[in-house]
C-alpha cells in the first residue's frame, strides 16, 4: 500500500503564504516526483495558517516563548493551533502517513524555525502544525530533506 503524503499548500503553487506568495521554488527540482504522487491520488493538500482562519496576506509571524507572535506584537496563537488541529484531522481522515512541509514555518517547519525575534536567526524546533503531525505518528520532512523523504517512503511502501 502507498501512504498519503500531506504537502503544504505553497510548495504546490498556491500564493497562501504570509506575504502572498507560493514557495514552489523550494520544491522545483523535484516537481516531477510530486507530480507523479499527485497522479497516483496520494497527495494532501494544506495551509494550516489559512485553515486557522488567517487571511492572506498577513503579518509575518514567529514563535516567540511558545506564543505565535506577529512582527506587530499581536498574538495569532489561537489561529495557528486551530490550524494545526484541522490539518491533523485532515490528515488522519485522508490515511496520511508523512508530510512534506515548508521549512522554516511557525506552523510547517519540521526541521528548525525562526527564534522569534524577526532577525532571520534559526533555532532547532518544528513549528506548531509539524509538532502536532509528529505526535500523532505522521513523520514531517521539509524540502531540503526531500532525499530522507524518499528513503522513508521506500521503506514504508508495499507494493
Ligand atoms: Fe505554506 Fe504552511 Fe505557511 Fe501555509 S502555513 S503558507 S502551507 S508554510
Amino acid at each position: 500500500m502507498k501512504g498519503r503524503i500531506l504537502i503544504s499548500a505553497c510548495l504546490m503553487g498556491q500564493p497562501v503564504r504570509y506575504d502572498g506568495r507560493a514557495n514552489d521554488s523550494k520544491v522545483a527540482a523535484f516537481q516531477q516526483q510530486i507530480l507523479h504522487w499527485q497522479q497516483q491520488q496520494r497527495l494532501v493538500i494544506a495551509c494550516p495558517e489559512t485553515l486557522g482562519g488567517l487571511p492572506t496576506p498577513r503579518p509575518a509571524a514567529e514563535i516567540r516563548d511558545g506564543r505565535i507572535i506577529s512582527r506587530d506584537g499581536d498574538d495569532f496563537s489561537r489561529q495557528f493551533h486551530l490550524g494545526a488541529e484541522k490539518t491533523l484531522r485532515l490528515a488522519q481522515q485522508h490515511d496520511v502517513v508523512v508530510a512534506l512541509l515548508a521549512d522554516r514555518s511557525p506552523s510547517c517547519g519540521a526541521n528548525g524555525i525562526y527564534d522569534g525575534s524577526f532577525s532571520a536567526t534559526l533555532t532547532t524546533g518544528m513549528g506548531v502544525t509539524a509538532a502536532l503531525l509528529s505526535q500523532h505518528g505522521i513523520r514531517c520532512f521539509n524540502p531540503p530533506q526531500f532525499d530522507a523523504l524518499q528513503h522513508w517512503l521506500q521503506q514504508h511502501d508495499t507494493p
